[in-house]
Parts: structure tokens; C-alpha cells; sequence
């Protein structure tokens, strides 16, 4: 038996007769470098190849598994629990990061976890005078305040400065943060007297606080989407996820499944003891369908909307996604090499939509220019991306330009 991550679905094992991907909604399982593989659908062709069976499992599964693999139904939780009652809280109109509830519901729950999915202090500043803010130099976004380590830092691509003192366009001493991420929800919370535990991607010892937080009394456990991520607390009563429609905002086809998941997944992590427990769920959008899926634990009709909307607009698992990214140091490159590849693909006949190229946010130093080919059919199109790229990859006026191809982005 191999036991491992992604890349151990490559494991040089004769007569496999058994491949479990566990979990298997967790979009880690696409490598978003090169090779761009995702190892769910390796696991499918190497089951295939071995006549293997093929075990994926998971509380919110994706549409695409859903619809193409054979259903097997754990109709109880494995502790035998009912899954806890989830409370919606409108927060449209307040301003505060936590509603008077949560903060009650925190402060009389022994031991509860907070999830929020922004990491640092707050996710952006600018000046009170002139508008002024503080964006990246190297990639147009902004620059998140991380407050321990007294820095602003771009989660893209890594770039630090110091906070700053006063405005560099107008001198005003007035700068304005605004945004809660995790380390100002920690704040606030050990503010309110509540010991407190943090989890995420600036925590230098992950499985050091998971274990504090175990061993606590009571406290909460504050983090990222890596506090959702199976772990087992029988003691945590009381599940928060705060701005549950974070990544709904998204310009991405799969933000309902990702709001979906993380929310469920959340709601599965509370009340896994016998004194049972709750969830709340803080949102800006309390009728939007994987909200509302979520917290009636709706998985199966969560994924018959799904399914249907993406038929509908001929999405995944109903059409092929191929992503174009060309960039350059200038824009114009970029978007003539992306101009270039559409122009191929139309004359060749794609089998599909090309839709673009449009402008990606400027990225390490990169102009970036996007192209999409929506295909219903997935080996001639895959074809026709190869060609494409051969033929204007390697023309001279392309020079400078860097190209990248995703079948399957997520
Ligand atoms: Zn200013
Ligand atoms: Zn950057």
C-alpha cells in the first residue's frame, strides 16, 4: 500500500487493484505548476489502465464527480452524530467583522473554530487625505497589513514594505485600514478575554497550535481554510464562519462549489462530540444558493442546481475549459500574442467557444493577456491548443512572450 499526496497517485506499484482519493473536492489536487497535472483524473486512467477500483470520497463532492461516478451513500456521520444546526446572520449594514451573536455564541462555547478566509491584519490601506493606496509594485493588487511583523506584504507574488508612517503622494498622517483578516480577528477576540489559537499561512508552526488548541480547556481556533481541512475536535461546540460569501465575489464559474464546500465542510468540523453543537454562518449574501445549500446540509441539492446552471451555461462537466495566459512586459505584446492564438484557433476550427483575449491584473512584473476555449468535445480541442501554441509561440514578433496553456483550470 502507498499512502501519500498528490503525486503519489504516480507511485510505481504493479497490480494496483484499489486507488482512494479521499477528500476529493480539494482543489490542491490540480498541480498549478508544470507539468499541469491533476492527479483525480490520473487516478481514473490508472485505475482504468489497471482495472482498478476507484474510491473518491467526500461530504461536498464536485459536480463533475458527482454526475460521472457511481453514488455510494454514508447516510450517518462515522461518530453517528446528527450534523449540527446551522444559523444564517444577515451582516448587511453592519460594519463590525463579528455580529453581537457570534460574539455571545463565542464567548459561552467552550471551544469553537472561526473560519475566515483572509490572512493578516487588514486587506488594504489608503490615505484619508488624497485616496491614496497601497498597491504592489510588481502586480496590480493590493498590499495586505500584516501588523506582528509590521510589514504590508502582496500575497502573489511575495513582495514586503514597511507599514507606512504617513502617505507618500501627500505627507498625511492619516492612513486607513480597512478589512478584517486573521490576525485582527484574533486581536479582537483575546480582546474579549477568549484564549486564542491561530491557523494559517503565516503560522510558523501549524501542527504546534493544532496541538494547543486540543489541549486546551477552551478557546477558539481562527483561521484560513486549513482549519476546515478534516480535523477531528469532539470538544468544538460551536462552528463561525465569518464573510461565507468571500469567495462568491470571485469572476470564477466555480465560486458557488468552493462557497459550498468550505461552508460545509466547516459545519462538519463542530459538534463531532456527544454535546453536539451549532454553526453560524456570517454572510452579505443569505440567499444565494450554496449558502443556503450549506446550511441545510443539502449537498444532493446543492449539486442538482449546480449541475443544471453549468449545463445551462455549457460549464464543466458539460464542455472542456482551456486556459490561454500570454504574458509580456507590456500589454500590447501580451494581448497581440493572445490575439494571435485566437486567430489560429477560429481558422482552424476549434470544436468549441473562443472567448477573449481579455486583460489579466498586471502579475510579478507581467502584463498578462487571458484567452478561454469553451469545447464540448476534450481531445480535438486539447489538439487544437498544441497546434496553436506551436504556431505562435515560435513566430519571431512573439519574442518576449510567455505562454502558458491549462486544460481544466480551477
Ligand atoms: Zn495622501
Ligand atoms: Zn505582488
Amino acid at each position: 500500500m502507498c499512502v501519500g499526496p498528490r503525486s503519489a497517485v504516480f507511485a510505481p506499484l504493479a497490480d494496483v487493484g484499489l486507488i482512494v482519493v479521499d477528500e476529493e473536492h480539494d482543489p490542491s489536487y490540480k498541480h498549478e505548476g508544470d507539468p499541469r497535472y491533476d492527479a483525480r483524473r490520473v487516478a481514473a486512467k490508472r485505475a482504468l489502465d489497471a482495472g482498478a477500483l476507484l474510491l473518491c470520497g467526500s461530504a461536498t463532492p464536485r459536480p463533475e464527480s458527482y454526475r460521472a461516478l457511481r453514488r455510494l451513500r454514508l447516510s450517518r456521520r462515522v461518530d453517528g452524530q446528527h450534523p449540527p444546526p446551522v444559523r444564517t446572520i444577515d451582516m448587511r449594514g453592519t460594519d463590525a467583522a463579528l455580529h453581537p451573536d457570534t460574539v455571545d455564541a463565542l464567548a459561552t462555547a467552550r471551544k469553537s473554530i472561526v473560519l475566515l478566509n483572509r490572512r493578516g491584519w487588514s486587506n488594504f490601506l489608503d490615505c484619508r487625505s488624497c485616496g491614496h493606496a497601497w498597491m504592489c509594485p510588481n502586480c496590480d493588487v493590493a498590499l495586505v497589513l500584516h501588523r506582528a511583523g509590521a510589514y504590508l506584504a502582496c500575497h502573489h507574488c511575495g513582495h514586503r514594505e514597511r507599514v507606512p508612517q504617513h502617505c507618500t503622494e501627500c505627507g498625511s498622517v492619516s492612513v486607513a485600514r480597512h478589512g478584517a483578516g486573521t490576525e485582527r480577528l484574533e486581536h479582537d477576540l483575546a480582546q474579549l478575554g477568549l484564549p486564542t489559537f491561530r491557523l494559517d499561512a503565516d503560522v510558523r508552526d501549524p501542527g504546534g497550535a493544532l496541538r494547543a488548541f486540543e489541549r486546551a480547556e477552551r478557546g477558539v481556533l481562527i483561521g484560513t481554510q486549513m482549519v476546515a481541512k478534516g480535523h477531528d475536535f469532539p470538544d468544538v461546540t460551536l462552528g463561525v464562519v465569518v464573510d461565507a460569501d468571500a469567495t462568491l465575489r470571485f469572476p470564477d464559474f466555480r465560486a458557488e462549489e468552493r462557497t459550498f464546500a468550505l461552508v460545509a465542510q466547516l459545519a462538519g468540523r463542530a459538534g463531532r462530540g456527544e454535546a453536539g453543537g451549532r454553526v453560524l454562518v456570517q454572510t452579505l449574501a443569505p440567499d444565494a444558493p450554496s449558502i443556503v445549500a450549506a446550511t441545510q446540509h443539502d449537498a444532493d441539492g446543492f449539486l442538482a442546481g449546480e449541475l443544471a446552471r453549468r449545463e445551462a451555461l455549457r460549464y464543466p462537466p458539460f464542455a472542456t475549459l482551456i486556459k490561454f495566459v500570454c504574458s509580456a512586459e507590456a500589454l500590447p505584446p501580451a494581448m497581440a500574442a493572445a490575439t494571435a492564438l485566437a486567430d489560429h484557433l477560429r481558422a482552424h476550427g476549434v470544436p468549441g467557444d473562443v472567448l477573449g483575449p481579455a486583460p489579466l491584473f498586471r502579475l510579478r512584473e507581467r502584463e498578462r493577456a487571458q484567452l478561454i476555449v469553451k469545447a464540448a468535445e476534450r481531445r480535438p480541442a486539447v489538439r487544437a491548443a498544441g497546434a496553436a501554441v506551436d504556431a505562435v509561440a515560435g513566430a519571431k514578433e512573439h519574442k518576449g512572450v510567455s505562454f502558458s496553456v491549462d486544460v481544466d483550470p480551477q
